[in-house]
């Protein structure tokens, strides 16, 4: 049977690290990191992940700004509030909720947030950063993913990570962030011929797919440690894209859904604020 790896336990011990370096840098430095977090409109499932963005930034310290505006904001007055929060000195963060109102450019915005307050990671500056191996704000749920890989003891250099899943906000990033901790790589994706060999040679097995259990048991070779970041809503409750059951007999550790990629998001968007704020 698998070790399961506690994204929730792991999620709180860094938020725990992240308190204890803030209150270090209130005494060294007179600094209190802050990040702004914009909603627009009223999407329940964004005004629940503000709320929660802004009691975790309760928890190790951080100012939180939070701006609610209507779901009829212009292009406009979102980029001037972008344009604002870039040069306030009190905000090392900033955070436009997604998605956007239709009538809204996401990429404008994105575009518009100043690189080293872009603690979601999504600016091309930061892609680019990445890629080329330079210091930069990470996405949050893959750089979750190395971190769980880490904290649970898996062997990264030299490893055979296989990632399913090419998407810019998990698969690529997840990829890149794996090549810097020295792994052999492989992106796979609905293209890929022989899926489940491909997946049964991985040592690291990255699922961000979006398929309700589309992992089988088969497709997990032994001992591999196992990441799914999948979330899917289902009759039977929240479900990840790997076969949980049938995998952990294989598996030498994985993460449970819900309970182990999804709590370290918010996590590492505040380790990422840290960072900015450190930055400066
Ligand atoms: P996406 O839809 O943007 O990308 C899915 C990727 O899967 C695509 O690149 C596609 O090539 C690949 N794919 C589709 N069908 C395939 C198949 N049959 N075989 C192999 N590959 C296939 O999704 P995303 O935004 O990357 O999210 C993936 C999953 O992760 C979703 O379930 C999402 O809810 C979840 N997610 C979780 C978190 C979190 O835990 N905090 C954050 C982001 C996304």
């Amino acid at each position: 049977m698998a070790i399961i790896i506690d994204g929730k336990q792991i999620s709180a011990d860094i938020r725990a690290e992240v308190a204890v370096e803030v209150e270090k840098m209130k005494t060294d430095h007179g600094l209190t990191p802050g990040l702004a977090v914009v909603l627009v409109g009223e999407d329940p499932a964004s005004q629940v992940y503000v709320r929660n963005k802004e009691s975790a930034c309760h928890e190790v310290g951080f100012n939180s700004f939070k701006y609610e505006l209507p779901a009829d904001t212009t292009q406009e007055k979102l980029m001037q509030l972008v344009d604002e929060l870039n040069c306030r000195d009190d905000v090392h963060g900033i955070l436009v909720q997604l998605p956007l109102p239709k009538h809204l450019d996401s990429s404008l915005v994105l575009l518009a947030i100043d690189p080293n307050k872009d603690v979601d990671g999504f600016h091309p500056v930061n892609v680019g950063r990445l890629a080329v191996g330079q210091a930069t704000l990470p996405p949050c749920t893959p750089a979750g993913c190395v971190e769980l890989l880490k904290r649970s003891g898996a062997e990264l250099e030299g490893a055979n990570a296989v990632i399913v899943g090419r998407s810019n906000i998990v698969g690529k990033p997840a990829a890149l962030l794996l090549l810097s901790e020295n792994c052999t790589v492989t992106i796979a994706h609905s293209k890929t011929k022989d899926l489940p060999g491909v997946c049964r040679a991985a040592d690291i097995l990255v699922a961000a797919v979006g398929i309700p259990k589309m992992i089988t048991g088969d497709m997990v070779g032994e001992g591999a440690t196992v990441i799914d970041v999948g979330i899917n809503r289902t009759a039977e409750g929240l479900v990840g894209d790997v076969d949980f059951e049938a995998a952990s007999q294989k598996a030498r550790a994985i993460t449970p859904v819900p309970g182990g990629v999804g709590p370290m998001t918010i996590a590492m968007l505040m380790k990422n604020t840290l960072k900015a704020a450190q930055m400066r």
